[in-house]
């Protein structure tokens, strides 16, 4: 009965939530847990009171992420470590929060490093893409690292989290398919009394919930920047639910009810559509018509853009298997970001009856 070491990997809005989270947890079930969470960051200098100091110095003295999480104190026990190497070294779980454009570079660093037993989850939302075909990236972490990942995604708009308010998430977690580390402590590791936690086998699902509602948020960003009603974007939030579903189980095993009942799936698109990053990154791309790399830059303060880069990654697959006419959303999102498509032309798209069955 081995206490396990948890690595965090990442420490950006959503990281340093989370580690918050784990950090609690880790004190509260110290039979499971060791109390020391390591978190790796991304070493930068920032001007702090007047002087350059390093991110993970400045936490480790006040044990908040002045940059990426200001105003949370988070937990004494979370060590901040500048070398993700000798947090992979000394922990028994992963916790992957870094956005996805990160993985690949993080994964190469990674590699050799890691304990054999070792298990991880993903907290990212994206799909790996590339001309063999899509990959969610609990997928990729297991090939890239040899270990079993799970996922663990909601509606879980991270300020919110940290403050406590109360929120639902979904961990997907298949112990069939060999890991040292249960489904039920997984969930120890995870849930609090603001943060409830609902495990299913279906990976797929919760990870493909959080990465699409990515581009429907900027779907819905668009009509907010054209002004249109709630009832027009409810309409793009059906639609897209569908298309996030008709994913799922075209590409993956997925079970279609987990769009539809669990948090990462309906909950999360409708939280992400009243106000997330994508959603108002893509209305002030209507509203300005700045392009989004430089919005992201004026809007989010070093936070990552995460809804166009996927509608790319998805539309790069859906094109290279003469599927775009099947996600007329999802396509719509694309040429509106990449190819100058005028946001009203959305409307052409919500017109034609969906095939239901
Ligand atoms: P973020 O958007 O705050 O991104 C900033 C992080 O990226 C910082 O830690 C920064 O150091 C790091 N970074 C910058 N350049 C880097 C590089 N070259 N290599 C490695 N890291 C680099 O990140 P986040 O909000 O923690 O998001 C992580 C994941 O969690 C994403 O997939 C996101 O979709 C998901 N998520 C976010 C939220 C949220 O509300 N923020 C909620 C749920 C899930
Ligand atoms: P944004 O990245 O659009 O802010 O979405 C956050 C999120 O995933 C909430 O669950």
């Amino acid at each position: 009965n081995k206490r396990l070491s948890i690595g965090i990997i990442g420490s950006g809005n959503w990281g340093t939530a989370i580690a918050k989270i784990c950090g609690e947890n880790a004190r509260a079930h110290g039979n499971h847990f060791r109390s020391k969470v390591r978190m790796w960051v991304f070493e930068e200098e920032i001007e702090y009171k007047g002087e350059k100091r390093k991110l993970t110095e400045i936490f480790n003295e006040t044990h908040e992420n002045v940059k990426y999480l200001p105003g949370i104190p988070c937990p004494s026990n979370i060590l901040a470590i500048p070398d993700v190497r000798e947090v992979t070294r000394k922990s028994d779980v992963l916790v992957f929060v870094v956005p996805h454009q990160f993985v690949d570079r993080v994964c190469e660093q990674m590699k050799g490093f890691v304990r054999p037993n070792a298990v991880a989850i993903s907290c990212i939302k994206g799909v790996a893409v590339n001309k063999q075909g899509v990959k969610l990236y609990s997928e990729y972490i297991t090939e890239r690292l040899g270990i079993y990942c799970g996922v663990l995604s909601g509606a879980n708009v991270a300020n919110e989290v940290a403050r406590e308010d109360f929120c639902e998430t979904t961990i997907g977690y298949n112990p069939d398919l060999g890991t040292s580390v249960s489904a039920e402590m997984m969930v120890a590791l995870f849930d609090r009394p603001y943060f409830s936690v609902a495990a299913v086998k279906d990976v797929a699902g919760v990870a493909l919930g959080g990465a699409l509602k990515n581009i429907v948020s900027m779907a819905v960003g668009f009509a907010d920047g054209l002004e249109w009603g709630g009832n027009t974007k409810s309409a793009i939030m059906r639609r897209g639910l569908l298309e996030m579903q008709k994913f799922a189980t075209m590409f993956f095993d997925s079970d279609p009810r987990t769009m539809v009942e669990q948090s990462c799936g309906i909950a999360d698109l409708v939280t992400s559509c009243l106000g997330g990053r994508n959603n108002r990154c893509a209305e002030a791309f209507v509203k300005t018509g700045k392009s989004l790399q430089q919005l992201e830059k004026e809007l989010l303060g070093g936070q990552v853009l995460q809804g166009a880069a996927t509608a790319a990654d998805v539309h790069e697959l859906l094109t290279s298997r003469d599927l775009v006419k099947e996600f007329p959303l999802f396509t719509t999102v694309y040429r509106i970001a990449y190819e100058g498509m005028k946001p009203e032309g959305m409307i052409q798209v919500l017109q034609p009856p969906v095939e239901e069955s």
